[in-house]
């Protein structure tokens, strides 16, 4: 934003109540839907928000980010959210996150009219991931005891002072929580169809959405926060509206039947969205024009096939170029054997295999000798990282990478991420300030491929001159979230069986995480790194295919670890000038 300031078109950023709200009491409360309860109960109390009566007119030509709206309204004593809100309509260019794009009812309750508007999604390479977790609902059985037992003292009380309506849906919504309630999950399938559980609760003559419309206009989530607080029915739920969970799990219940599964778990009920096309082909049926851009799109073929499967090829265009660095700038080879010319190859089979970890060990060891700097070295599972540094603490092989590298893992949680990568980022600078003080040559980090450092992370310049990948991330083929997913993609064949088209998907799945931290490294025009891949899987047709082109067109294939190792360390040496 802070770019475009100065360009004469308007703009500004949509935001939630959580990024505009300048209440004292509303913009303290922590859960969003709860705060969005709050404000609507307040706008409609007999006081209502000061913030809210105030309307202003604004400057529309102004290109403003959340702080300069926050600023306008406090400095008018006018709700930024509402204004956020009045200027969508006069506004050139809007920024919003995906789910307020990509969610109808968002849409609509926000009034974004994508009739004939240009929309340009960032970061595209993670929209089918992300409509698959916002289409993605979990109730658990302690929020529906907690909403039971909220809603029946709640409806007891009041029962005399409600409307013939509002009883009419209150009682509803108590058979529903009832129904839950008596599910006998032990006698039934963990993975259904939502239509299946709607039988089995024996609920599905009841109409969820006129419920939600009715939750939504009487405020009721709020109200029921506030009667618990009243009468002591605080739980670890206090700041959640009880019932919210349950209705946006009835909610997905009412998407297509073949669109998604139940997956009866221990503690709750998952609802997972299969098809990631229902929330994105209104887009293309409404949109002048989509642009998708991402780094790492590839494999196209199949993410079109996600998203638009039903869309005429002809409308479909591919902008495809290759980085802008030299390709002196990058060295990229597979390592198929080690020093002691074992198959480096590390998969479901081969992972707990002492010898098959020992090579790897050693191949690691040689490599960091001629790498300065940082390096970054990328494993399928946090149980690998775990097991296969175990195995190499056990043998010493740690002990000698860290007389050459500081060694770095990823934290387990992400609060202490941004402590390690500032002790990382400090420890490579003091090694280039002062280069001769010890052998340490710079830091090695051990992460895992689809964890904290796969994705939003750097490794510019110094602090990534190797990325490493070790065994390839494939998904847990047992995982009954994946079946489903194999079994969607194609229904020709049963469960479990891999077809050709079952086999592309999961590959895919498993290369798309592979093209992610494989490009943390190269950030701009001038940087160079190495990517070295450590499973000789990585030479295959299919696997190559699906790894973006400026990086496959380098790929130097070296069967043996010690010619290759040789030929490495001087292509190295010459391309980093050490
Ligand atoms: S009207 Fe605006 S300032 Fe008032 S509570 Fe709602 S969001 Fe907050």
């Amino acid at each position: 934003m802070k770019k475009l300031k100065g360009i004469n078109f308007s703009a500004f950023v949509l935001g939630s109540r959580s990024n505009y709200c300048i209440d004292k009491e509303v913009s303290t409360i922590t859960s969003l839907q709860r705060m969005n309860d709050a404000c609507i109960t307040k706008i409609k109390s007999p006081n209502g928000c000061i913030f809210y009566q105030k309307k202003k007119k604004i400057d529309c030509e102004a290109i403003r980010d959340i702080e300069d709206l926050r600023k306008e309204g406090l400095t008018n004593k006018a709700c930024p959210y509402y204004l956020s809100r009045d200027l969508l309509s006069s506004t050139q260019i809007v920024f919003m996150p995906y789910n307020m794009l990509l969610q109808e009812s968002t849409r609509e309750s926000f009034g974004i009219d994508l009739d004939d508007s240009i929309v340009i999604l960032d970061e595209a390479h993670n929209l089918i991931d992300a409509i698959n977790q916002m289409y993605t609902t979990v109730v658990t059985f302690e929020n529906i005891m907690n909403a039971e037992n909220s809603l029946n003292s709640y409806f007891t009380k009041y029962e005399k002072k409600f409307s013939g309506k509002t009883k009419m849906y209150l009682k509803q919504l108590q058979m529903i929580l009832n129904a839950f309630v008596k599910y006998d999950k032990k006698s039934q399938e963990s993975v259904i169809t939502a239509n299946s559980l709607l039988n089995q609760l024996n609920i599905s003559h009841i109409n969820v959405f006129k419920i939600k419309s009715f939750v939504d206009e009487s405020g009721l989530s709020n109200k029921l926060i506030g009667f618990n607080d009243k009468n002591n029915l605080k739980s670890e739920f206090a700041n959640i509206s009880p019932i919210q969970d349950l209705l946006d799990f009835c909610l997905s219940l009412m998407n297509s039947d073949s669109d998604g599964r139940v997956f009866i778990e221990n503690n709750s009920f998952k609802y997972v969205n299969l098809n990631p096309s229902i929330a994105f082909e209104p887009l293309v049926a409404r949109c002048k024009s989509i642009i998708l851009a991402g780094g790492t799109m590839d494999p196209v073929e199949s993410f079109v096939d996600q998203l638009m499967p039903n869309l005429d090829r002809s409308r479909f265009g591919l902008f495809s170029c290759g980085h802008i660095i030299p390709k002196e700038n990058l060295i990229v080879t597979v390592i198929e054997k080690g020093p002691t010319s074992k198959p480096l190859i590390l998969n479901y089979e081969t992972k707990y295999r002492l010898d098959v970890i020992d090579e790897l060990g050693r191949a690691l060891l040689n490599i960091i000798q001629v790498i300065p700097f940082g390096c970054v070295v990328f494993l399928p599972s946090y149980n690998t990282l775990e097991s296969v540094l175990q195995r190499w603490e056990q043998i010493g092989i740690l002990n000698k990478i860290s007389g050459k590298k500081k060694i770095f893992k990823e934290p387990t949680e992400g609060s202490n991420v941004t402590n390690l990568l500032r002790d990382y980022n400090r420890t490579i600078n003091l090694i280039q300030q002062k280069p001769d003080a010890s052998h340490i040559t710079g830091c090695i980090l051990f992460s895992v491929v689809g964890g904290k450092m796969s994705e939003g992370i750097n490794f510019s310049d110094d602090m990534g001159r190797a990325v490493i990948m070790i065994g390839m991330p494939y998904a847990n083929l047992q995982s009954q979230q994946l079946q489903e997913y194999l079994l969607y993609a194609d229904k020709s064949a049963p469960k479990g069986k891999m077809t050709p088209k079952r086999t592309e998907l999961y590959e895919n799945m498993c290369m798309k995480a592979v093209n992610q931290s494989i490009g943390r490294a190269i950030r701009h025009i001038n940087d160079y790194a190495a990517i070295i891949f450590l499973d000789s899987r990585y030479t295959q047709k299919s696997i190559v295919s699906k790894i973006p082109k400026w990086i496959s067109n380098q790929l130097v294939p070296n069967h043996n670890f010690g010619p290759c190792f040789t030929s490495i360390s001087k292509v190295i040496a010459a391309a980093f000038l050490i």
